[in-house]
């Protein structure tokens, strides 16, 4: 029997709730409650003991929370989700539960910088090492799996420099030596790109980002393809370590996911509609967006990205100077780091998110000091061109005024 999923555009306001078990709410409601009373003594024992389903204690479930946890376990074709506190807390638990003291766990070349600090934590505790290498083909991959290698952690595209994994050749590789795959697939959305679909075991996401578009809530999602073993996890490593979603900003999230489809496809045209003022720009060197014809990785990019999402970096002429005096100049573009709100965001990685790394590491990534990244919002983007020409425009004038000094 085939079986009939929903379209993602429908599933983001539907899947998962039926509003005739809640007095005909049509939206979904908001459990604000730590526990839930139990009819009598013997019902407790029951939950307690599993031999019957329903609700204990919200650090071990909510109704609210739940909704959310199908809605995402739909959205990325898997068999269950887990709702956290924020996104490095299910980054944080996932990687307790594929590891004991002594793995080693193989890495993209870029991950994002707490996950890369908790790798860390992971290392001085428990002797956890790991590496970051470039995944460009399948031998690549291989030459770096080691004897006591339990999984392969990506990230694609890689924050900043927007540089694709070939999650296939990841897949192909860890099926032949038994490894996990956990992929963070907070840059795509699951809108645009899904790894349990190429074989993956694991996708997370900082729902603070597109799952929730709007800027306001921290949290982390985990969906997998293994009903039984998400279901372990949330009895083992997200009860114990209690770092779980609360009921109001799964609320919010469930919310802000309802306009997912529409917010990625303006996200993505107004991006498009960006890069080809950019590349008009004299000022501007080079572009980073995955589905611009122009990109070397254009066509993996097609092979498992439905579009290109609403990021793009770029280099400008001038270097740290340059970068920092046409952010400076911007008025309605905002300088801040997170993406995928309404708000369009700009920030410079070498300065910001990752001036941690040492600057030749930084440098051999790509992350030069004249790049700077862009979250494209859902702003009109004849708007955000504007805003960007008048920035260019003042930014030429105040090198010649300078000169002049
Ligand atoms: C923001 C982000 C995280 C961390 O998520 P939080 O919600 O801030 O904890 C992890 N991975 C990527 C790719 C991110 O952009």
């Amino acid at each position: 029997m085939k079986e009939e999923r929903l379209h993602k555009d429908t599933i983001v306001i539907h899947e998962g709730y039926d509003d005739k078990m809640h007095h005909g709410s049509l939206t979904v409601p908001l459990y604000q409650t730590s526990t839930f009373a139990f009819e009598n003594s013997a019902q407790g024992e029951n939950r307690f003991s599993g031999a019957e389903e329903g609700n204990i204690y919200s650090r071990l479930g909510n109704p609210t929370v739940r909704v959310l946890e199908e809605r995402m376990t739909a959205l990325e074709n898997g068999k269950g989700a887990l709702a956290f506190g924020s996104g490095m807390a299910a980054v944080s638990s996932i990687l307790v539960h594929v590891t004991k003291a002594g793995d080693h766990i193989l890495c993209s070349r870029g991950i994002y910088g707490c996950t890369f600090g908790f790798l860390g934590i992971l290392n001085q505790k428990y002797n956890i090492t790991h590496d970051l290498v470039q995944m460009g083909t399948e031998e690549e991959i291989e030459k770096a799996i080691k004897p006591e290698t339990v999984c392969i952690y990506v990230e694609t595209p890689i924050n900043p420099t927007m540089e694709l994994v070939d999650l296939q050749a990841v897949v192909n590789v860890a099926k032949r030596h038994g490894l996990r795959v956990i992929v963070d697939n907070t840059f795509t959305s699951p809108y645009l790109q899904n790894p349990l679909d190429i074989g993956a075991d694991f996708v997370l996401h900082s729902a603070t980002k597109y799952i929730n578009g709007h800027g306001d809530v921290i949290a982390g999602l985990l969906i997998g393809n293994d009903k039984d073993e998400m279901e372990g996890i949330r009895m083992t490593v997200q009860k114990d370590f209690g770092g779980i979603m609360s009921p109001f900003d799964a609320w919010l999230l469930i919310r802000g996911l309802k306009t997912l489809s529409v917010r990625m496809e303006r996200h993505t045209s107004n991006a498009e509609k960006l890069i080809t003022y950019l590349k008009s720009q004299k000022q501007v060197e080079e572009i980073f967006y995955p589905f611009d014809p122009d990109n070397p990785q254009y066509e993996l990019a097609k092979r498992q990205m439905r579009a290109g999402g609403g990021l793009v970096s770029f280099t400008i002429k001038g270097g740290k100077e340059a970068a920092q005096q046409f952010m400076d100049q911007l008025a309605l573009i905002k300088i801040a780091v997170s993406l995928g709100d309404a708000e369009t965001l700009i920030q410079h990685p070498a300065t910001m998110t990752h001036s941690v790394v040492p600057e030749t590491e930084r440098i051999q990534m790509g992350i030069t000091d004249s790049l700077l990244r862009l979250s494209v919002g859902l702003e009109h983007a004849e708007d955000l061109i504007q805003d960007m020409e008048n920035a260019f425009a003042r930014m030429k004038k105040t090198i010649v005024e300078n000169a002049m000094h």
